[in-house]
Formats: structure tokens, C-alpha cells, sequence
């Protein structure tokens, strides 16, 4: 697997500090070859490789990770990126009823996948309608009445066996051995939603076992007619090498505005997924997960790109690394903290400038082990105002910043002058600091070089 090759691979490069051009190389041969497994296309591995190795080698040298694992990182993150990044579902019309359109090869899974969406869509609190626009045989009539059934939600068909006494589903089209005629059908599932007030129509259509002519003629015909709000492309996952090529056919032929993911229960380890986003550059919006109505799952980026990899172990491994590393500087801030015999301005500054730097006050105090004492302290110190406190502090000569105690009335109004703000809210500050302060000394002594129930300090 891959997990066993990139951990031979870290073997080689422990320890080094540098990305080189030959640790990158290195690890990108494997990751290369895991791609190829998951059935990712040919030439779409081939750009994925190149776009990683730029990056990879204008990429600064982690403190925190060896350059396999950084190479790793880079690759989960520029997958994720093409992949999507955030997930996107379903956009609806301003005005109801959404109307979906389904596409793709037949046994893609479009008449499943027609009834997951419905339920998922009626669990969303809609009021889906399922329409019946596959016309090559009765049978896909039927199979879509029996998933609608399933799923509990209502089905749009055309009369059969009396082809002739239907004006709204006549066959008209030349050569066209279907019972009815898709376009009308699918304009009459969507009046039928208007007049009775469904918010979302789904709209199945017929597909064939390869791309042909009449397929997506008879596909574009239908979009244009009924203009829907999204038209979702489903593909099988299984299909492996020849995603690219039908997305494109499809793309080219019909258009789509996101793809659906079908048969991810199988063996199929998702190249399909990289292959066809890379090429339409359209967002992948679900994956279909099995043959029961609720086997449909929002599409997650990030866990389709750990499949892909097939590496969720050596990712855990990667953010617990730099989880780690976090931590450590963390502990070394607090060790700071600690040391000093009295807690100035200046270190004051100097903590509020390390706070900024690394990030949201809350995360770095879930972060510091022990600190959660001066929680409610430094909760007060909302971060909008920080500014303010510096510039506050900034304001202060040397000689204030070390002797606090020293500063009276007239000091204040220099500083809050100085420093434009109101002398109360100077007076706040050396309220605050002066707990801080006492916090501080109570923290000192508490451990003399550590404290009890503090790691790492
Ligand atoms: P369509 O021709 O595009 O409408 O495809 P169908 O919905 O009829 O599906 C073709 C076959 O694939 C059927 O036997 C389905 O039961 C099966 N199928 C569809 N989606 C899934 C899925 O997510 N997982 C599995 N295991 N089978 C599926
Ligand atoms: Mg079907």
C-alpha cells in the first residue's frame, strides 16, 4: 500500500532539514503510483505530479515535518483543492420548483441516485417530485416508480400502452424507438410541480452503454427545453480510466453544473473523482454509497482525497506532528512566562505581539496547558482592542513599561494622550496588568521552575 512504500520513504529521509529536489522526487514516485492505483487518468496524474513538484520546491522547510511528510501535505492539499475545497450541494431557484436535471451513461446510477436525492432532499424539509424522462423502455418507467415508492417520494410518468391517446408524450422523433417523447414528459413533470407545489423537480433521464449522438442530443434537448437549475453528471466510480473521456463527452455534449459520485461502496478508490474535477473543472456534489435510498452522502473533499491516497493513517500521522510541534512552542511561551522575575510592560508587549502572531487568543489558550487559570483574564482582552493596548503601552517611556507602579495621574493623561485614547481606558489597563501581574508572581512561585500538573514547564 501506500502507507507501507511512503513509510520506507520517511525511513530514507529522517532527519534531513531541506526539501530537496531528490527527497520531492523521491516521495512524488510513490505518490505518483498511488494515484495510478486509485485509477486516476493518465494524463491527469501526469499535471497533478507537476503542479505538486512546483510547489513542493518553492515550498519553505517545515520545522515541523520531514520533507516526505511535507511533500504528503502538499499533495492532500492541492487534491482537496481540486477536489472542491468546500462542499457544495444543491443551489435553488429563487422561485420554486428547482428543477435538477440528472445525466450520464446507463447503469451510472442516475434512477437510484434520482430516488437518494429525493429522500435527502424531503429529509432537507422539501417537497421533491421525481419525473419519468428515460423513454427508451417502459421497464426505466417502472424502476423509477419503484425507487420514487422507496424513497417516499411522488413520481411524474407518461401513460404507457396508449401511446397514441397521450398527446403530451408522443414519440416524434425520427428513429427514436421510445414509447414517448422525454421533452414533453419533462415539461409536463414540471407544470405538474408548478400546479401542485413541489419545490424541487428531479428529472431522470435515459442514458446509453457508451456515448452516442442520440443520447446527448436527445439530453441537450431536454436541458434546453425545461433551462434547469443544476444538471448533475453521475458517474460510476468503477469506471477508472474511462472517467475522462465520458465527463468530456458529456461536458461537451450536454454541459453539467456538478457531478455525482456513484458506487463509492465498491472496491473503486475514487480516481474517477480527481480525473473528471480536474478536467470539467466542475465541483463534485455527492457520492452515492449503495443501492438503499439512504446511501447518499454530501461529497467531503478531504475524506475522498484520504481514499484516493489511501493514507488516512499517514495524514493522522502528519497533523499530529505539527500538533506537536504547536504544542512545543506553546510549552516554550509558557516556560518564558514563567521565568521572568517580574512581569513588565514590556514583556506585556512582548506576549501580546506572540499572542497576535499566533492567531485567536481561545486556540492558543486551549494550546497552553495550565492556562486555563488566566482564562478569564485574558478572555477580557478582546482582540479588536490589542491595537489599543499597544499603542497604550507603546505610549509609555522605558522607565513606565518597568515601573508600573510609578505611573501616576500625569503620567496617564501623557499616555492616553500619546496614545489617543480616554485616560479610563489607561486606568483599565493597569487594572488589568496589575492582576495580570499578581497572576503572574502566584504562578511563579507556585512551582519553583515548574508547576505541578503543568507539562513540559
Ligand atoms: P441508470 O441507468 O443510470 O439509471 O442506473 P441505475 O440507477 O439503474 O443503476 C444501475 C445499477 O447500479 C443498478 O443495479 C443499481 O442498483 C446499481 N447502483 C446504483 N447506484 C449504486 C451505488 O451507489 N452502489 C451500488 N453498489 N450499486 C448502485
Ligand atoms: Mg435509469
Amino acid at each position: 500500500s501506500l502507507s507501507d512504500r511512503l513509510t520506507e520513504t520517511f525511513k530514507g529521509l529522517r532527519g534531513k532539514g531541506k526539501l530537496s529536489e531528490s527527497d520531492v522526487n523521491k516521495a512524488l514516485r510513490d505518490i505518483r503510483l498511488a494515484l495510478l492505483d486509485a485509477d486516476v487518468a493518465l494524463p491527469v496524474v501526469r499535471a497533478f505530479i507537476g503542479q505538486v513538484r512546483e510547489r513542493a520546491l518553492g515550498a519553505e522547510v517545515s520545522q515541523a515535518l520531514n520533507p516526505a511528510q511535507q511533500v504528503v501535505k502538499i499533495v492532500n492539499e492541492e487534491l482537496v483543492g481540486i477536489l472542491g475545497g468546500e462542499t457544495r450541494t444543491v443551489r435553488y431557484a429563487k422561485t420554486p420548483p428547482t428543477v435538477i436535471m440528472l445525466a450520464g451513461l446507463q447503469g451510472s446510477g442516475k434512477t437510484t441516485f434520482a430516488g437518494k436525492l429525493g429522500y435527502w432532499l424531503k429529509e432537507q424539509g422539501h417537497t421533491p417530485l421525481l419525473v419519468a424522462a428515460d423513454l427508451q423502455r417502459p421497464s426505466a418507467v417502472t424502476q423509477l416508480e419503484v425507487t420514487g415508492q422507496r424513497a417516499g417520494v411522488p413520481v411524474f410518468a407518461p401513460e404507457r400502452g396508449n401511446v397514441g391517446g397521450h398527446d403530451a408524450v408522443l414519440g416524434t422523433g425520427e428513429g427514436t424507438r421510445s414509447f414517448g417523447d422525454p421533452v414533453a414528459v419533462s415539461r409536463a413533470g414540471i407544470a405538474e410541480a408548478r400546479a401542485k407545489q413541489y419545490d424541487v423537480v428531479i428529472v431522470d433521464t435515459a442514458g446509453r452503454l457508451a456515448v452516442d449522438e442520440d443520447l446527448m442530443q436527445q439530453a441537450a434537448d431536454i436541458r434546453a427545453a425545461i433551462q434547469p437549475d443544476e444538471v448533475l453528471f453521475v458517474i460510476d466510480a468503477m469506471i477508472g480510466q474511462a472517467a475522462v473521456e465520458t465527463a468530456l463527452a458529456f461536458q461537451q455534449g450536454v454541459d453539467f453544473t456538478g457531478v455525482v459520485l456513484s458506487k463509492l461502496d465498491g472496491d473503486a478508490r475514487g480516481g474517477a473523482a480527481l480525473s473528471v474535477a480536474t478536467v470539467t473543472g466542475r465541483p463534485i456534489m455527492f457520492s452515492s454509497v449503495g443501492e438503499q435510498t439512504k446511501d447518499l452522502e454530501v461529497f467531503h473533499p478531504d475524506r475522498m482525497a484520504g481514499r484516493i491516497l489511501d493514507m488516512g493513517d499517514v495524514l493522522t500521522l502528519i497533523e499530529q506532528a505539527e500538533k506537536a510541534f504547536d504544542r512545543e512552542q506553546a510549552d516554550e511561551m509558557a516556560r518564558k512566562f514563567l521565568a521572568e522575575e517580574d512581569f513588565t510592560f514590556d514583556d506585556f508587549l512582548q506576549q501580546m505581539a506572540a499572542i497576535k502572531k499566533m492567531g485567536s487568543l481561545k486556540s492558543m489558550l486551549k494550546m497552553m496547558p495550565g492556562m486555563q487559570q488566566m482564562r478569564a483574564q485574558l478572555d477580557a482582552l478582546d482582540e479588536r482592542e490589542f491595537d489599543r493596548v499597544e499603542a497604550m503601552v507603546r505610549s509609555m517611556t522605558p522607565y513606565e513599561r518597568t515601573h508600573p507602579k510609578q505611573i501616576d495621574g500625569s503620567r496617564r493623561a501623557r499616555i492616553a494622550r500619546g496614545s489617543g485614547v480616554t485616560v479610563s481606558e489607561v486606568n483599565q489597563l493597569l487594572e488589568r496588568f496589575r492582576e495580570a501581574q499578581k497572576m503572574m508572581k502566584s504562578l511563579a512561585r507556585g512551582g519553583g521552575g515548574g508547576l505541578p500538573g503543568m507539562p513540559g514547564i
